[in-house]
């Protein structure tokens, strides 16, 4: 729920982040208005009508939309600090933007370093606006005194929350990229099974561990290239994902489903002594035997040929795969669509 919510956040990021700059500019329209501080009321009625356009033309995944935000808001936040000598601090927009724009931007953005230089400028600008007290509209230096403080709170507050939001959306989408790098690196894409750099990756991890009897065991389906050439190739990557399907089950009993190559695959199944396994290979070489697979106005039957070898030293994993894969041949010559134990 919470990820699903950090998602829609993620996806929508930058029209939320426009809406939410038009509400504070729309907000601070009205309220300068009511305190009677008209040029920042202006000021603010001018970039009202900014993000009402920008909002207008808004087309998703955009970065000139940030790109224009983020020099509205350092402007905007200048021209404020310049009409009453800072006292309201909006330089904390300033200082809050220039972190903001590192993550609202994707990484390789070209000239975001100088976005953030002209960010640093105008902070410094504003910096000795605010220790020379120049303010080019001194007759509301009364009105603004007054409501200084409770200014400078909403102002410290607003900053604070978009460097909290984005800080920790940045985070999220950083955490979801890395879980999908990892995903691609284990995994094979078509099928959804880990891929053989990872199952080769595991098994030299464990390989000191002494494992008690393990069997490993090589799917060939037959006749592949057949399907391929009758069928055409997506009918056969329909094929391999139906089958894939059926041996992606094995998990619930803890057993590890590889695509080891093309139409091959491997079951690795730790502490499982061969006549378990056997029984278990049989069952699911039936149950694709007797799946049917429909491809557009085809039905296609497909069978398995599939070696095993049942080893107890995890180190010497690479052996029982050679010789499984011997078995697996065997059944080839033997005329297919069978488990080979020996
Ligand atoms: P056998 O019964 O002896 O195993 O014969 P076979 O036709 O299954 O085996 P062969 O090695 O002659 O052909 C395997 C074919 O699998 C050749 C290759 O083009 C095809 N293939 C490999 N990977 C993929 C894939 O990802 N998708 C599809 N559609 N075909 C693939
Ligand atoms: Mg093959
Ligand atoms: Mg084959």
């Amino acid at each position: 729920m919470c990820k699903s919510f950090l998602g829609l956040l993620s996806q929508k990021k930058t029209l939320l982040f426009l809406l939410m700059c038009l509400f504070v500019h729309a907000f601070n329209c009205v309220l300068f208005g009511i305190i009677g501080i008209f040029p920042l009321s202006v000021l603010n009625i001018f970039s009202t009508i900014f993000y009402i356009l920008v909002l207008f033309l808004f087309k998703r995944n955009q970065d000139f939309y940030i790109v224009f935000t983020y020099f509205e808001i350092v402007t905007f936040s200048f021209l404020c600090d310049l009409f009453t000598a800072g006292a309201f601090l909006y330089i904390f927009f300033v200082v809050g933007m220039v972190s903001v724009i590192f993550y609202l931007l994707p990484p390789k953005t070209k000239y975001k370093y100088i976005y953030q230089a002209v960010g640093i400028l105008y902070a410094i600008i504003i910096y000795f606006i605010i220790v020379n007290k120049f303010a080019l509209f001194p007759d509301y230096a009364p009105l603004v005194e007054a409501c200084k403080n409770k200014i400078i709170l909403l102002n410290l507050g607003i900053t604070l929350f978009t460097l909290f939001y984005i800080a920790n959306l940045y985070s999220y989408e950083l955490n979801t990229t890395n879980e999908k790098l990892v995903y691609t690196s284990n995994h094979d894409l078509l099928t959804g099974l880990f891929n053989r750099r990872f199952f080769e990756h595991i098994m030299e991890r464990n390989k000191t561990e002494n494992e008690s009897k393990y069997t490993i065991s090589i799917f060939d389906i037959d006749d592949f290239k057949k399907i391929n050439d009758t069928y055409g190739h997506q009918a056969g990557d329909a094929v391999l994902k139906v089958v894939s399907d059926i041996i992606e089950e094995c998990q619930s009993r803890e057993y590890i489903p590889v695509r080891w190559g093309g139409e091959e695959f491997i079951i690795f199944m730790p502490r499982t002594p061969e006549n378990t396994a056997y029984d278990y290979l049989q069952a699911l070489c039936e149950k694709i035997r007797k799946t049917v697979v429909e491809f557009g106005p085809h039905k296609i039957k497909v069978t398995v040929t599939v070696g095993m070898c049942t080893g107890s030293v995890l180190s010497d994993y690479e052996i029982a795969i050679r010789i499984a894969d011997d078995r697996l041949y065997k059944g080839k010559k033997n005329g297919k669509n069978q488990v080979v134990r020996e």
